[in-house]
């Protein structure tokens, strides 16, 4: 199918951009990759009346460490990131994620920016931006403001995102080194969406303790979760066999899963805690603990 007919106008910079979205109002999209956009525009199931491309807008495309965290531009190419030795080397999570995201045909188009202003519940980037305590660089007609992820995501397919802002960036906390991180994902063909994705970060200190965790689920809730409640289980303590059980025993309470075509809430719910503890088995034997 064919999109239906649209006005398009190119943006040179995020100024621009936003001047657009003003003029035309909450009737016009932002188009950054088109994966998500144009699909649905084809299925019917968006009518934007004008498309404001940010794909030549000015300085939207580095991938920087900056004061202690990775700085992405919300154009980043999805795939530019997988494979950006700055990205992995702040934020090891960063590549084994986005290898889950769709095709690498679909990673070369997509940007980090289209999928955290799409907010798809099931999406891997946004509960990666969840997880790690992110934060959004939004850009309106009344200047930038960086929203926390938690305070971002507030429900399917919706964000703290006005109709007249754009995405400029993502601010993600470097992850200490020798961090021990993992993707376990759910799944019914590769490329597809998950059912249900958890990623964890896990760092020990030198007495084999955990000094930092960071957990979280996407296919879960209508918003990507951070499982705060597994992560205090875990804090400060041995990172054992008993203690990861008790953690993943948690996770059912943290989410709020609703059943669809793909599968009913209780699987969801069963299959988080499955693979929370999958994923935490597996970052903890990829830790580093300093010598
Ligand atoms: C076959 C296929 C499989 C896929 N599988 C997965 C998967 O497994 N996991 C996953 O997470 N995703 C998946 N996707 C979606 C993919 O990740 C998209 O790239 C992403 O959701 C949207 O990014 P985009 O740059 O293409 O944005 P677009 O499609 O251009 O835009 C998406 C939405 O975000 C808005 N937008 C985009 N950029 C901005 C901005 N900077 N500021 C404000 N609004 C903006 C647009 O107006 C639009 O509403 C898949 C896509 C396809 C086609």
């Amino acid at each position: 199918m064919k999109p239906p007919p649209v006005k398009y106008a190119r943006a040179g910079d995020v100024a621009e951009a936003v001047a657009l979205l003003t003029e035309h109002g909450s009737d016009a999209k932002v188009l950054a990759g088109g994966q998500s956009l144009i699909p649905l525009m084809n299925f019917r199931l968006a009518r934007p009346s004008v498309l404001i491309d940010i794909n030549r807008a000015a300085g939207l495309d580095g991938i920087r460490v900056e004061n202690g965290s990775l700085v992405i531009g919300a154009m980043a190419r999805q795939r530019d990131v997988e494979t950006s030795d700055v990205a992995a080397g702040a934020v090891p999570l960063l590549p084994q994620v986005l290898r889950h995201v769709g095709h690498v045909t679909n990673r070369n188009r997509g940007t980090v920016g289209g999928s955290l202003a799409h907010a798809d519940p099931a999406a891997e980037l946004p509960a990666l931006v969840t997880g790690l305590g992110g934060e959004l660089l939004v850009q309106g007609p009344g200047g930038s403001r960086l929203v926390a992820a938690e305070d971002y995501f507030l429900g399917t397919f919706t964000t703290a995102m006005e109709f007249d802002e754009v995405l400029t960036g993502v601010r993600l906390p470097r992850l200490p080194a020798g961090t021990g991180v993992a993707v376990e994902e759910l799944a019914r063909r590769h490329g597809d969406f998950a059912i249900v994705a958890t990623m964890a970060a896990i760092h020990l200190a030198a007495d084999g303790t955990v000094d930092l965790v960071r957990l979280a689920a996407s296919g879960v809730a209508s918003v990507p979760v951070r499982l705060h409640g597994a992560e205090a289980v875990l804090a400060g303590i041995a990172p054992t066999a008993e203690a990861i059980d008790a953690a993943a025993e948690t996770v059912a309470g943290s989410i709020k899963p609703t059943g669809d075509v793909h599968a009913p809430a209780d699987y969801r719910r069963d299959m988080a805690g499955l693979l929370v503890r999958r994923a935490l088995r597996t970052a903890i034997q990829r830790t580093e603990v300093a010598a």
